[in-house]
């Protein structure tokens, strides 16, 4: 197969920001251009202080971006000129947002494709030659047959679209190191001469610098399952381990060291076995009910049970937490002040949504509590539009709410901490927090830093608890500050 000379990624967002940059990094005679609608998020990938925060992320852009500083000749770009960056391109990464579908039918369920399907209608309408199109973004099974179809329909004739599924694996806080050496990559392609010779070239381009074991060439609607089955299967681990959780706070068991014993078995293995508030991030949520509405679709009705399941108990464990600290704080949150550590969904990433943070918040405020919220990398701004649509929202006086600057800010004159995201930085355990610059004020002030939890303990009312969202802290070293410590599944 020829070699592709031009990549154009659809979508300058958690993926397709890092993925190009990576691709771009690894293949200096690529020239690859990320295009985005939105002027605001590219405007920022052309600066050091970019749109999304990824550990190690803004060295590869500038190595790849900003020829000039390192004698390399550029050959990333980010344009909102998604005409002309369609039309140069042999091969097109698409790397649009498929959300769950908020209208219609399968709202709350099925996956939202209309941003996948006016990217795909654009290249029909501009392309005057054949191109290798990618789905990068997560899709429902058969979704190739859907842009096919649009292709076909839209575009001119003559023009061949080769369309492959490429899913990405990345998980957010690690999307570098995850890029830089992938588990695997995915290449699903049809078995015609076309479609394998497509799926060769795209092979070639991570050949660059991922072994050739690791590329892996599979059916075209094998490849897209295993993306939504991949996810499934993460979310189940991280819910039976919350399940149990729940087991262990009546049994008087450690879900910490039952998660350690049962990681010890190398048919299980000991990663993805955290006992936490519950998960969030964009994907887990969403990709679970996509599946269980495509086997509902299938009238595979058992299954589809089966998979809702994992969020169900999602649900229950955010709400359990939210039940333990009403309990804890003697059934009554009116005129309380609880301080939160943390709102992104997980530590390393600025990403909040469906943060666990929310539901969480929401849920005090509902019982009356004031709310003073710090995050090391979340602006405020995020954190109040996340905010912005929750039930207590709507009857809550904004006055509750207060977003802080630091973590003893956040803990003056408050009744409990409550720990909602795993940062370093909120740990008493383990070393100084280290942490790169180039994401804004807060990130460089508060490298190398951890919380003082003397100091926290001299700044609130007593009796002072810990509710730890994330069993990261050492309980016994709190207690001996004065701290009433609770913890997920420990009794
Ligand atoms: P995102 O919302 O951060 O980025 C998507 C971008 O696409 C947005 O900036 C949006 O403006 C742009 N866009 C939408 N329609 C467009 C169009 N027609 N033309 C040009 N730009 C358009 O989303 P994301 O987190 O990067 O996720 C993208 C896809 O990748 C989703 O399908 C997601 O499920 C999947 N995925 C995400 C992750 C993750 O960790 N975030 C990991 C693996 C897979």
């Amino acid at each position: 197969p020829v070699g592709i000379k031009k990549i154009c990624c659809i979508g300058a967002g958690y993926v397709g920001g890092p993925t190009s940059a990576v691709i771009a990094s690894k293949n200096p005679d690529i020239q690859v251009t990320v295009v985005d609608y939105n002027r605001e998020r590219i405007e920022a990938w052309q600066t050091d202080d970019l749109p999304i925060y990824e550990p190690g992320l803004l060295e590869v852009v500038k190595f790849a971006r900003d020829g000039n500083l390192t004698k390399r000749t550029p050959n990333l770009f980010f344009s909102t000129d998604v005409d002309r960056c369609i039309a140069e391109a042999e091969l097109i990464l698409l790397s649009v947002n498929t959300p769950t579908k908020s209208l219609g039918r399968g709202a709350g369920h099925a996956s939202e494709l209309s941003y996948l399907e006016s990217a795909v209608r654009k290249i029909g309408e501009v392309a005057e030659s054949n191109k290798i199109i990618v789905e990068k973004s997560t899709v429902p099974c058969r979704a190739a047959d859907t842009l096919r179809d649009v292709l076909v329909a839209t575009a001119k004739p003559g023009l061949h679209f080769e369309i492959l599924s490429n899913p990405e694996f990345l998980a957010e806080g690690t999307a570098i190191r995850n890029l830089l050496n992938p588990d695997r990559i995915l290449i699903g392609s049809l078995k015609t001469p076309r479609g394998l010779e497509a799926a060769q070239a795209l092979a070639a381009v991570y050949g660059a610098w991922v072994d050739p074991d690791r590329i892996i060439t599979i059916n075209l609607y094998s490849s897209e399952l295993a993306k939504l089955a991949a996810n499934a299967l993460l979310a189940q681990r991280i819910s039976s381990v919350n399940a149990l959780s729940a087991m262990c706070e009546s049994v008087g068991a450690d879900i910490d060291e039952v998660s350690y014993a049962i990681g010890l078995d190398k048919r299980i293995g000991s990663r993805m076995l955290k006992a936490s508030v519950g998960f969030g991030g964009s994907c887990f949520r969403k990709d679970i009910l996509s599946l269980a509405y495509i086997a509902e679709s299938l009238h595979l009705f058992e299954v589809a049970d089966y998979w809702r399941s994992i969020v169900d108990i999602n649900e229950y464990q955010k709400d359990r937490f939210t039940r333990r600290i009403v309990r804890c704080l003697y059934n009554s949150l009116s005129g309380k002040t609880l301080a939160v550590f943390g709102f992104a969904y997980k530590k390393d990433t600025g990403d909040t949504r469906e943060t666990a943070a929310i539901t969480v918040i929401d849920n005090v405020l509902t019982e009356g509590a004031n709310v003073r919220i710090y995050d090391p990398l979340v602006k405020e701004t995020q954190i109040r539009h996340e905010l912005k649509n929750t039930t207590a929202r709507l009857d809550c006086a904004e006055k509750q709410l207060t977003v802080c600057e630091s973590a003893y800010e956040a803990c003056t004159g408050a009744d409990a901490v409550i720990i909602l995201t795993e940062w370093d930085e909120f740990s008493n355990q383990g070393e100084p927090v280290r942490r790169d610059s180039g994401h804004g004020r807060k990130t460089e002030e508060r490298a190398g830093r951890k919380v003082d939890w003397a100091r926290v303990a001299a700044l609130m009312r007593r009796p002072m608890f810990v509710f730890d969202g994330r069993n990261i802290v050492d309980a016994g070293a709190l207690e001996g500050l004065g701290f009433r410590v609770e913890c997920i599944g420990k009794a």
